[in-house]
């Protein structure tokens, strides 16, 4: 997009290229919603098997290892198929935070399950009264020992009533001030007694997350990662993976594709002032690209990604919302149909795409938080 590939990245896009198209299920590519386990999940394993479910992870955790162009190449082909949204609550959000703060033993029996694809995650930090106030949430674990009882409830868990396992955050002091010193970051096996969950359908009709109730539910000591009460600081380098993640521009460069297919279909793509509009708007979206790659090259050589991660989400969502807004301009009057348009023998969804983009200024904090880690950290404002 904004580089030209060397002789042997250029050998690679191609091996990536035909792997990825004889491999794909057509059934799979251009769609708006993650498909449900069963659809998707064996082309999660496929791609693990092929070694290149997690291009980012180390050799030594299983993962590709990857050079940054090789990411690079594996993202863009990836966007050219339209390939679905995979579950990456394991391999972005959680597993880099247990190749920093878990132990040797929850590094063995977790990070290969995750590349497998053998264990779905959920991440369990929202509650119905700590969403963007995080540090107010009130699941509590009570220390018993050799173990703890958690109770509580969480809401909006991405996947939740799929997910095997749940990381989660807990109070383990009540008294603790400030809040958050006395929030701790466990894991719990989904299967254990006293665990309810209950799907939530989001505005475009899609069950893509759960409400999770725990009642009396024991989790061994050793399912906590970092110290008592440490927790805080673990999340927040966990949120920081997760708001890059969101960054990727690939969601976002297949919406380009779609606005083109439509466009070039119904004649618009001749229209100056439209052409000028999507202009615009590839250009924000490789200066994203470019910002996005330059951060996942910072983390690769261990560098702090600090606040840069929320201006990236900032960047990357509205990218996304200005692109799916002109999705639905291009589309005229079929914008309003829920129907898949048919272009150039392809068909192409434009109302999903737009209501399910509606979320990205709201996970992983929303846009207003992420303006204000912004004013206060970067413009030294008060808060
Ligand atoms: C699709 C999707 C998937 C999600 N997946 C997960 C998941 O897997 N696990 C999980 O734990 N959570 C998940 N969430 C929850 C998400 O993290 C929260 O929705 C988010 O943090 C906002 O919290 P809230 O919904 O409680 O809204 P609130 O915190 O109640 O905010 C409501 C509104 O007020 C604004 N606001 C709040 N505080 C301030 C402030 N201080 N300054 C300015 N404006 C403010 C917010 O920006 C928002 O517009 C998901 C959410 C969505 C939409």
């Amino acid at each position: 997009m904004f580089r030209k590939d060397s002789p042997a990245d250029a050998d690679f896009r191609a091996e990536a290229r035909e792997w990825l198209e004889t491999n794909l299920p057509h059934t799979l590519r251009g769609m708006t919603a993650r498909p449900h386990p069963p659809e998707i999940m064996p082309w999660y394993k496929a791609l693990s098997k092929r070694g290149w479910i997690a291009p980012h992870w180390p050799k030594e955790y299983g993962g590709m290892g990857a050079t940054l162009a090789q990411q690079i190449i594996i993202s863009d082909e990836l966007a050219r198929l339209s390939a679905p949204h995979l579950p990456v609550q394991g391999i972005n959000h959680l597993g880099p935070i247990l190749m920093r703060y878990g132990t040797p033993g929850q590094k063995a029996q977790h990070l290969s399950r995750i590349i497998s694809g053998e264990v779905i995650w959920a991440q369990g930090y929202s509650e119905p009264g700590a969403g963007s106030d995080l540090a107010s949430l009130t699941t509590r674990a009570d220390d018993k020992g050799d173990h703890f009882v958690v109770n509580g409830q969480k809401i909006w868990q991405t996947w939740g009533h799929y997910a095997d396992w749940m990381f989660m955050l807990v109070r383990t002091d009540a008294n603790a001030t400030p809040k958050h010193a006395g929030i701790s970051f466990m894991l719990v096996d989904l299967k254990t007694p006293g665990i309810k969950a209950r799907p939530i359908m989001n505005i475009a009709d899609d069950d893509e997350f759960a409400q999770m109730f725990l009642d009396d539910v024991v989790v061994p000591k050793g399912n906590l990662v970092g110290p008592l009460n440490g927790g805080w600081k673990v999340a927040n380098d966990l949120l920081a993976h997760e708001r890059l993640g969101t960054s990727s521009p690939q969601h976002t460069m297949e919406v380009l594709a779609r606005i083109d297919r439509v466009s070039k279909a119904n004649g618009k793509a001749a229209d100056p002032i439209f052409r000028d509009k999507l202009a615009a708007l590839r250009i924000k979206v490789t200066a994203q690209a470019a910002m996005f790659w330059h951060a996942v090259d910072m983390i690769a050589t261990g560098q702090p990604l600090g606040p840069s991660s929320s201006t990236m989400k900032l960047v990357a969502t509205d990218n996304l919302q200005a692109a799916t807004d002109l999705l639905i301009e291009v589309a005229g009057a079929n914008g309003a149909d829920s129907e898949r348009l048919t272009t150039d023998g392809e068909p192409t969804d434009v109302t999903q795409i737009f209501l399910q983009s509606r979320r990205a200024t709201i996970y992983g904090g929303s846009s207003e938080i992420q303006r204000n880690v912004l004013a206060k950290r970067v413009l030294g404002l008060p808060g």
